[in-house]
């Protein structure tokens, strides 16, 4: 809960990614701590709330999942207004997923707010052995685009938490 004199955010956070990546895995291992191992890929167009406080802020995430629109290899404008954050994966796993985020962060940079804060995902890290993309290919196209870059699996919670704590922070920061 908010602090006396700590400032409060409300900050939209969208997903993008192609199909399969783990959007919706990362949002319910955020927000409900469970993973599960054959995901519904289109159940609901979802909405999650959750909480985060920092010490200079507290952040109440908006976060909106697809509904598995990005099938169709873009998404609404609607589902871009007014976000102040957007998660991009894809599956180190899958060098096609990677190839297509780079696409996905196009379309965002046609679409979305010129300041969202933008993190660039590399997810199923647990998948290290079935490795397509290397951390540096991800590193470096997040450089070059103005967002940071992070690896996580949802599988194994291994940097979800750090991942929204990062964007919370930049949000505080931005504010
Ligand atoms: P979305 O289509 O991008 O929302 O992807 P989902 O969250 O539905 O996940 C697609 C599949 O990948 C499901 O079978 C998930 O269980 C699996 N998955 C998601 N995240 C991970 C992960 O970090 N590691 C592994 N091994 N599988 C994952
Ligand atoms: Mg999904």
């Amino acid at each position: 809960m908010a602090r006396p004199g700590n400032k409060i955010i409300q900050a939209k956070l969208v997903l993008l990614g192609d199909m399969g990546t783990g959007k919706t895995s990362l949002v319910l291992r955020f927000v409900k701590g469970q993973f599960f191992d054959h995901q519904e890929p289109t159940i609901g167009a979802a909405f999650f709330t959750q909480i985060l406080s920092l010490t200079e802020a507290t952040v109440k995430f908006d976060i909106w999942d697809t509904a598995g629109q990005e099938r169709y290899h873009s998404l609404a404008p609607m589902y871009y207004r007014g976000a102040a954050a957007a998660v991009i994966v894809y599956d180190i796993s899958s060098m096609d997923t990677f190839v297509r985020a780079k696409r996905w962060v196009q379309e965002l940079q046609r679409q979305g707010n010129p300041n969202m804060v933008m993190a660039f995902v590399a997810n199923k890290l647990d998948l290290d052995s079935k490795r397509e993309v290397q951390n540096e290919d991800g590193e470096q196209f997040a450089q070059e685009n103005g967002m940071f870059f992070m690896e996580t699996s949802a599988k194994t919670a291994q940097n979800i938490n750090e991942l929204f704590y990062e964007i919370a922070k930049r949000l505080a920061r931005a504010h």
